[in-house]
C-alpha cells in the first residue's frame, strides 16, 4: 500500500511526537494538525520559502495538535513573508490564536476548500473535534482526527479509497482497537486502504491487529 499522507509523528497525546501528517502537491504544502513538537520538525523538514501555498488543517485545539500552530503561522510570516490558510471548524480557533498573539494578517481561516470537508465528531465534552474528508491525487482520504465514536464517518466511507483513523489501547476519549476491529475488516473488505494513528501503545495494538492494518 502507497498511503497518500506523510506523517511527522502518531502518537498519542503523551507521547514524544505528535499525530501530524502532511502532503505536498505541486507548490502547495497541507499539514494536518501542528501539536507542540511539530515546530521543530517543520522547520528541519520544510522549506516554507519553496510553496505557493502552506495550508493547516486543525482537528482540534488540544495541545498536541494546535500547540506549534501560532509558531508556524508567526514563522511563515515573519521570516518567509507567507499568509498560512487555516482551515478548521473549530469553535474559539481564532480566540485561541489571538491570545497566542497571531495578528489577524498573518493567516487566513476558512472551514472548508474545495477538496476538503470537515467532519464533525465527538472527542472530549470540553471541545468541538473534526475528522475530514479530503480529495487529493484521485484519491478520498477520510481522516478521523482524536474521536471517541466512528459514526459521523459512516456515511463517507463507502466511497474511501483511504481511511486515517485514531485507535487506542486504553479507550475513552478515543477508539478502543477492540471495538472497532470486526468494523475495520469490513471497510478493508471493501476495498478501502486503512491506517491507525494517534496511538497510545503501538506494541499492544500491533499485536492485536496481527498484521491486519498498517500504523501510520
Ligand atoms: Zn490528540
Ligand atoms: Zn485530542
Amino acid at each position: 500500500m502507497n498511503k497518500t499522507l506523510k506523517f511527522l509523528g502518531s502518537d498519542a497525546g503523551f507521547g514524544r511526537e505528535n499525530n501530524s501528517a502532511y502532503i505536498e502537491i505541486e507548490n502547495k504544502l497541507i499539514l494536518i494538525d501542528c501539536g507542540f513538537t511539530v515546530f521543530e520538525k517543520v522547520i528541519d523538514n520544510f522549506n516554507l520559502n519553496s510553496y505557493d501555498d502552506i495550508e493547516i488543517i486543525i482537528t482540534h485545539l488540544h495541545n498536541d495538535h494546535a500547540g506549534s500552530l501560532s509558531q508556524i503561522i508567526l514563522y511563515a510570516y515573519s521570516i518567509c513573508n507567507k499568509k498560512v490558510r487555516v482551515i478548521s471548524g473549530c469553535e474559539h480557533i481564532d480566540e485561541y490564536l489571538s491570545f497566542c498573539g497571531t495578528p489577524k494578517d498573518a493567516y487566513e481561516l476558512v472551514t472548508e476548500t474545495d477538496n476538503i470537508t470537515m467532519i464533525k465528531t465527538e472527542h472530549t465534552p470540553y471541545l468541538d473535534a473534526y475528522g475530514f474528508q479530503m480529495l487529493i491525487n484521485g484519491k478520498n482520504i477520510i481522516y478521523t482526527g482524536d474521536t471517541n465514536t466512528f459514526n459521523p464517518f459512516l456515511p463517507y466511507i463507502n466511497e474511501a479509497d483511504e481511511l486515517y483513523i485514531d485507535v487506542s489501547k486504553s479507550g475513552g476519549v478515543h477508539i478502543k482497537i477492540e471495538d472497532i476491529y470486526e468494523k475495520l475488516k469490513q471497510i478493508k473488505s471493501n476495498g478501502t486502504d486503512i491506517y491507525l494513528m494517534h496511538i497510545d501503545d503501538k506494541k499492544y495494538v500491533a499485536d492485536y491487529i496481527n498484521g491486519e492494518f498498517e500504523l501510520a
